[in-house]
């Protein structure tokens, strides 16, 4: 079976080494970017992705760059606990939970691909740009980086395409140009790692603040420490941009665009009373070399991931808020569901059909469960913070937090339990 799969992003990687763990190794992944480069800040990886990483071989690579999450804490903008919780193995689950570099875990799947597979399978500088189904396969076509036509444009026939072309896939664009419109609730989002020290256990992932104003942060290396702050509205910072440094652009910024900088120092402005004795907040935000700006954006849930022989995985299928760190867990867990059903159905047909009825619906539940993250639970939980009434937040954000697990698929007893998407695993 020829497999092309389109976007060599944590999605599309993980992709191509569960396929060849189930052997199907004719594979072939298609980047756009010119290279593999470490771009991004930190992302959070729960036991249910790291389990599947950890099947794939890849643990003790995560142990040697990530960071066990230990706890998630929430704090009120003063500062104060509100409610914390053990993650991880301390939680009682078979798998820890680990923050790390986004470009790092890209890299270490790029190295896994080229080491298994070869270095020919990762072809960068390939932006897929379309797709017209066949009799019993799919003719991919295939631009130059810039999207222009060219004289190197071309078609490829494959058997199947995987699109894991991210947020504003090609390949979902090509099925239908109508499905995946970006959406936004209007808030934004700024990202920066800081060299700022340990703060709390040193593997603490702490969220901070209400409905009008959060930030999270969680270390990825020791001493260094992700942020990301979110924001309904302005806060005054809009301002001082340096060295044709953007400062923020609210509602007008591009839906999607991950590569978007801004000035930390102004950003760090929206929480310059956030000092307290366990953490300083403006500093480490003001610290970061660069900071990046992402209006939150995601799509309602498709109806449909398969197209004949195309199938979407990742964000391509199901942008979400970043929030509950899910965004690449439940990519990696679309690759190795894919992979597994291709391995094990009759055909490649049935294979995706069974992709579809087990993924579309999970992933669709956390989308939408993103966005009352977003906004209804900090609603309630900091209305009851503000009224002194700490026990209704603790209970609230403890259901919540079940709630969430049981729907994203990593509540400790389920996932413990749950029998493998390896080949021949249990
Ligand atoms: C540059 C960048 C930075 C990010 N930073 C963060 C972050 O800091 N925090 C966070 O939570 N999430 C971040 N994300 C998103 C996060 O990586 C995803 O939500 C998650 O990992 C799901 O992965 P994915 O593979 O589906 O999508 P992505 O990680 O977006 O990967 C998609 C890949 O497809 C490639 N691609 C796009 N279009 C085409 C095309 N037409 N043909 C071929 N290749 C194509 C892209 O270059 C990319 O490598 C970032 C994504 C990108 C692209």
């Amino acid at each position: 079976m020829n497999i092309l799969i389109a976007g060599g992003g944590i999605g599309g990687l993980a992709a191509a080494l569960s396929l060849n763990a189930a052997g199907l190794h004719e594979v072939q992944v298609l980047e756009a970017a010119a290279e593999i480069r470490q771009v991004g800040v930190g992302v959070n990886l729960p036991p249910h992705a790291v389990r599947e990483l950890t099947e794939l071989g890849l643990g003790e690579a995560l142990a040697q760059h990530g960071i066990p999450t230990s706890e998630l804490s929430y704090y009120d903008r003063r500062g104060k606990l509100i409610w914390a919780e053990p993650r991880g193995l301390g939680a009682g689950y078979r798998w820890p939970q680990y923050s790390i570099h986004r470009g790092r875990l890209q890299q270490i799947l790029f190295d896994a691909v080229v080491a298994r597979m070869g270095e020919a399978v990762v072809r960068t500088g390939q932006r897929v740009s379309g797709f017209v189904p066949m009799a019993a396969g799919v003719r991919v076509q295939v631009a130059d980086r810039s999207g222009a036509s060219s004289a190197t444009d071309r078609t490829i026939e494959a058997d199947l395409l995987i699109g894991a072309d991210g947020i504003r896939s090609a390949v979902r664009q090509s099925a239908d140009p109508a499905l995946g419109a970006l959406a936004t609730n209007g808030w934004m989002m700024y990202r920066g790692t800081t060299r700022s020290g340990r703060f709390l256990s040193g593997s603490s992932m702490v969220i901070i603040g209400d409905e009008h104003l959060r930030v999270v942060v969680y270390p990825i290396e020791p001493g260094v420490n992700n942020w990301l702050l979110v924001r309904p509205a302005e806060c005054g910072t809009d301002q001082g941009g340096t060295d044709g440094v953007a400062t923020g652009q609210g509602a007008t910024a591009e839906l999607g665009n991950w590569n978007r900088s801004v000035e930390p120092r102004a950003i760090a402005q929206c929480v310059q009373d956030w000092t307290f004795d366990w953490l300083d907040v403006p500093a480490m935000v003001a610290g970061s070399d660069i900071a990046w700006e992402y209006p939150m954006a995601d799509f309602d849930p498709l109806s449909q991931w398969v197209f004949g022989r195309a199938a979407l995985l990742g964000d391509a299928a199901h942008a979400m808020y970043p929030f509950g760190s899910n965004g690449a867990s439940q990519a990696i867990l679309d690759a190795r569901v894919l992979a597994w059903q291709l391995a094990v159905q009759p055909d490649i047909d049935a294979a995706l059909v069974a992709y579809q009825a087990e993924r579309l619906p999970v992933a669709s539940a956390v989308q939408l469960a993103n966005r009352r993250q977003a906004n209804d639970v900090m609603v309630k939980v900091s209305a009851m913070v503000r009224q002194d009434e700490h026990a209704g937040a603790q209970a609230e954000l403890k259901e919540v937090e079940a709630r969430y697990k049981r729907l994203a698929g990593f509540d400790a007893e389920t996932l413990n339990a749950r029998a493998s998407w390896s080949v021949g695993g249990r």
